[in-house]
């Protein structure tokens, strides 16, 4: 099909970060329109190939091995007759006006690993992850119909689709609890589930997709982490930029995630101390940890704690490294 082959070749030319020119107006809130000035000000030289590189790396370290890739797309082949992607066959317009005016965040989490091309798991990364606790509202982005609520053990764990007005399809990843069910309808910013840490997931996040017809977009170039926002009131889907990020700065993804850690410090502490006790599903390694100690204490064995974490008897531990408990 031509259109996956321009997907593809697309997808290796456009690997890098970076921030669109875009002829649309930027929405700029009142309480917000100083620090975007700032924003914009310090995205001003971003083509600068190290300032990109120093932008992956931050990002590289949030990511913290949080979430490895899904390993089934759940919007191609493999699906049984209820995941059908109706989009398939469908001819995608190279351009499309979409109204998303009346949004909502889904969570108030700082942004932990952007969309895109991940160097440490080789593949695409087609959703953008923001920092959430066990127990957390997550809310629908737009109004729309719940499509699917499913699990997916070895992908997404519990994980809801919304089918919007606006011809997007919003997708929300590592849920611990659902709070809809199949063809109900929401508004924007009803609550939808609750924050996990379900699946192929290394720490409590949500992982959430935008997509038109199907095609991941850089949920970036819709919403406005750092600022709680969109960008415009009109986002246009183009074929050749729905991958970009727009306005996306590392500084203020560092400045809002400060911010949100101070604001949610006893939820961080707690998971802290959960982790700290082996209680979670994930332990940070400390000093003079071995394999042997770690299993023995959390009542797993060695081989378990290695095919988790695909590692060997003999690999050798780093401090602060997590790995998986169960
Ligand atoms: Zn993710």
């Amino acid at each position: 099909m031509l259109f996956n082959k321009k997907i593809t070749v697309a997808a290796v030319l456009l690997m890098g970060l970076w921030v669109s020119t875009s002829a649309q107006e930027y929405r700029l809130p009142d309480s917000h329109a100083a620090e975007h000035r700032n924003l914009i000000a310090e995205q001003s030289n971003i083509n600068d190939k190290i300032k990109v590189e120093d932008t992956k790396q931050f990002l590289d370290d949030l990511l913290n091995d949080e979430e490895a890739e899904p390993e089934i797309d759940i919007y191609t082949e493999g699906w049984d007759s209820k995941r059908v992607n109706p989009y398939v066959n469908a001819v995608v317009p190279d351009t499309k006006d979409i109204d998303v005016t009346n949004f909502s965040m889904p969570h108030p989490g700082y942004v932990t690993s952007d969309y895109g091309y991940r160097r440490r798991f080789r593949r695409q990364h087609k959703g953008i992850d923001i920092k959430a606790h066990i127990g957390d509202t997550i809310r629908s982005a737009f109004n729309g119909k719940i499509r699917l609520t499913n699990y997916e053990r070895r992908g997404y764990g519990y994980y809801v689709i919304i089918r919007h007005e606006n011809g997007l399809e919003t997708v929300y990843g590592h849920l611990s609890k659902f709070l809809v069910t199949e063809d109900q309808y929401v508004k924007a910013g009803d609550p939808i589930a609750l924050a996990g840490n379900t699946g192929r997931s290394f720490g409590a996040h949500l992982h959430f997709e935008t997509r038109y017809m199907g095609i991941p977009i850089n949920p970036a170039a819709i919403f406005d982490f750092p600022n709680q926002t969109t960008h415009t009131d009109i986002y246009t889907f183009d074929i050749n930029t729905y991958k970009n990020a727009r306005n996306y700065s590392a500084a203020s993804n560092r400045k809002y995630m400060a911010k949100y850690r101070e604001e949610n410090k006893a939820k961080f502490e707690a998971a802290a101390k959960t982790t700290a006790k082996g209680n979670g599903k994930t332990y940070r390694i400390r000093r003079g940890d071995s394999l042997s100690k770690i299993a023995t204490r959390n009542g797993v064995t060695v081989k378990q704690l290695c095919r988790l974490n695909g590692l060997k008897t003999t690999s050798k531990l780093q401090i602060g490294q997590v790995i998986r408990l169960r």
